[in-house]
C-alpha cells in the first residue's frame, strides 16, 4: 500500500491473486462439502470471541484476510447445499449461477433503469418471460420483477393488489390467506399497515388445503358487514408440507367476488417444471400474480425471488414515482425501467444468474433436478412406510414429506412422541451430521425433510434414517 491507497485499489497482479484464491476455494467447496458438516452451531459468544473487534485503521494483507473468512467464516456457517441439509428450504445453488453473480458485482451493473444498462433490463424482460411462458401467463401482456426473495415478491403483490383493488383508501379492505400460509404474508401485510381486523387467517382441513366453505362464509360476512375483502393469498407448496391449495376453486371464487388471486408459489412454483407440472400446479395460470422464488428450487444462489403479473401496468401503476433527476431517463414504454415496477432503485443485476444457469445447463437439465426431487420424496416415504418404526405425517408432496418415530411395539404418549422426535432432531444437529429439524403439524412434532437438493441420495437419506434410529435407541433406553 502507498500513498494512493484512498482509491482503494490492488494491483493488477494482487487482484488475480485474490481472485484466483477465491474462485479456488469456491471450487474446492463445491468439490468437498458433501464430506463436511451441514451444521454450524455457536453461540453469540463463541461468535463475538471470534470476530469482535474494532474497525482497523491500518492495512491487512488481502490474502490473509481472505483465508481468516474462509477459516472462520465460512466454516462457521451451515452449508445448505449439503446432500444432508434438509432443512428448512435447501438451497442447492449451482456454480454457473455463483459465476454470473461474480460477474454482476464485478462489473457492478446497475439493474434499476434502461439507461444505466439496456442489456441488464432487457435479460430481466427475456427471463421474466420465460418464468411467464412456464406458467402460461400473458405473453404480452404480463409482466414480473426480480426481487431479493419471496417475502420481497409477496411484499410487491399485496401492494400492488391494494392498489389496483383499493386506490388510496384502504380501511375497509380485508385480505384472506390460510393457516398454512407463509410468516412473509402477514409481515408484508404488517408492514403496509393492515391492522389485525382486516386479516383472515383461514383454516385449513385435513391434508393442510385452505377450506373453501370458510373461506367463502368469511368473505361474505364481511362483505355484509360492509367490508371490502379485496385479496385471497393461496399457497402453491405450503412450506411445511408442500400442500397446493384448491387453486381452480380459489379462482373461480375470486373471480366471482371480484379478488385479486394472489399464489405464493416461493416454495412450490418450480414444480411446473415437473413431468406433471401442470396437474400438480392445475389453476396456477390463473391467478393475478404469483410468487416464485428462484433462490429454492430453481437452483439459483440467494438472493433471488420474483413476482410475476398477468398484467404488467399493473406494477408500473403501483411504483411509477419519478423525481425531477431520474426525468431525463425516461425512454419510451417498452424499454422497463423496473425501478418503476417495484420497491428498489438500485438493484444488482439478479436475471444474470438465471440467464447464464439455462443456457448452460440447459432447460431440459433443470426439470430433470425436479422431477427427481419429486421421485425421491416419494421414495423416502417409500421407506417409512415399510418400516416398523416410523410413521409418515404427511406424505411426499412436492419433495416434501414429514414423518415421526413412532414404533409399533411401543406404547409411548403423544407427549412422548413429541419429546422423543425433539430429541431426535438435536441430536441429529448436535451430530452435525445432517440438517434436520422438527416442525408442528395438527399439535405434534414432526420431522420434515425438504429434498430440493438434486446431489441428495436415497443412500444419504437411509443413512440420516439410520442415524435417527440410532438416537432413538438411545434415547429411549435411558
Ligand atoms: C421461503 C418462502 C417465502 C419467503 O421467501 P424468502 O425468499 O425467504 O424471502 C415465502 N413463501 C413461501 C411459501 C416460502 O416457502
Amino acid at each position: 500500500m502507498n500513498n494512493d491507497d484512498y482509491k482503494l485499489e490492488l494491483s493488477k497482479a494482487e487482484m488475480k491473486k485474490l481472485g484466483y484464491q477465491a474462485i479456488d476455494e469456491i471450487v474446492e467447496h463445491f468439490d468437498t462439502q458433501h464430506n463436511k458438516p451441514p451444521v454450524a452451531r455457536g453461540s453469540r459468544k463463541d461468535m463475538d470471541k471470534m470476530f469482535a473487534a474494532e474497525a482497523p485503521e491500518d492495512p491487512m494483507d488481502a490474502s490473509d484476510v481472505l483465508q481468516f473468512v474462509i477459516d472462520k467464516v465460512m466454516s462457521n456457517s451451515n452449508i445448505v447445499s449439503h446432500p444432508k441439509s434438509y432443512s428448512f428450504v435447501p438451497g442447492p445453488s449451482n456454480y454457473v449461477s455463483v459465476v454470473a453473480d461474480t460477474l454482476a458485482t464485478g462489473f457492478n451493473v446497475f439493474s434499476g433503469g434502461w439507461v444505466a444498462s439496456p442489456a441488464a433490463a432487457e435479460l430481466e424482460i427475456v427471463t421474466i418471460n420465460w418464468l411467464l411462458k412456464l406458467f402460461n401467463f400473458p405473453a404480452k401482456r404480463g409482466g414480473g420483477i426480480f426481487t431479493s426473495g419471496g417475502s420481497m415478491a409477496n411484499l410487491t403483490a399485496i401492494v400492488t393488489a391494494r392498489r389496483i383493488k383499493c386506490g388510496e383508501d384502504f380501511s375497509k379492505a380485508v385480505i384472506y390467506l390460510s393457516d398454512q400460509a407463509h410468516s412473509s404474508n402477514i409481515k408484508a401485510i404488517r408492514i403496509l399497515g393492515f391492522k389485525r381486523e382486516q386479516i383472515r387467517l383461514i383454516p385449513t382441513d385435513l391434508e393442510f388445503k385452505m377450506s373453501l366453505n370458510k373461506l367463502k362464509n368469511a368473505i361474505a360476512k364481511d362483505s355484509l358487514e360492509g367490508l371490502q375483502p379485496f385479496m385471497v393469498i393461496a399457497s402453491s407448496g405450503t412450506t411445511n408440507t408442500g400442500t397446493v391449495d384448491p387453486l381452480m376453486e380459489l379462482s373461480a371464487i375470486c373471480k366471482s367476488e371480484n379478488l385479486w388471486f394472489h399464489i405464493d408459489g416461493a416454495y412450490g412454483g418450480a414444480a411446473i417444471l415437473a413431468k406433471n407440472g401442470k396437474q400438480l400446479l392445475k389453476g396456477i395460470d390463473k391467478a393475478d400474480s404469483i410468487t416464485v422464488d428462484p433462490h429454492k428450487w430453481f437452483f439459483q444462489p440467494y438472493e433471488m425471488g420474483c413476482l410475476l403479473v398477468r398484467n404488467s401496468a399493473w406494477l408500473k401503476d403501483t411504483f411509477t414515482e419519478t423525481p425531477e433527476y431520474l426525468r431525463d431517463v425516461e425512454g419510451n414504454e417498452s424499454e422497463i425501467n423496473f425501478y418503476d415496477h417495484g420497491v428498489q432503485l438500485t438493484r444488482r443485476f439478479r436475471a444474470l444468474k438465471l440467464y447464464m444457469s439455462v443456457k448452460t445447463f440447459g432447460m431440459a437439465a433443470f426439470r430433470k433436478a425436479i422431477d427427481y426431487n419429486i421421485k425421491i420424496a416419494e421414495d423416502a416415504e417409500a421407506l417409512f412406510r415399510k418400516s416398523a418404526k416410523w410413521e409418515v405425517i404427511s406424505p411426499a408432496t412436492l419433495a416434501i414429506i414429514n414423518f415421526r418415530y413412532h414404533p409399533i411395539d411401543r406404547n409411548l404418549s403423544e407427549p412422548e412422541l413429541d419429546a422423543l422426535n425433539q430429541k431426535i432432531s438435536e441430536r441429529v444437529m448436535n451430530s452435525g451430521e445432517a440438517l434436520l429439524v422438527t416442525t408442528i403439524l395438527q399439535n405434534q412434532v414432526v420431522l420434515r425433510m425438504c429434498l430440493i437438493n438434486p446431489r441428495t441420495t436415497i443412500q444419504d437419506i437411509r443413512e440420516t434414517i439410520n442415524l435417527c434410529e440410532k438416537f432413538a435407541d438411545e434415547i429411549l433406553s435411558e
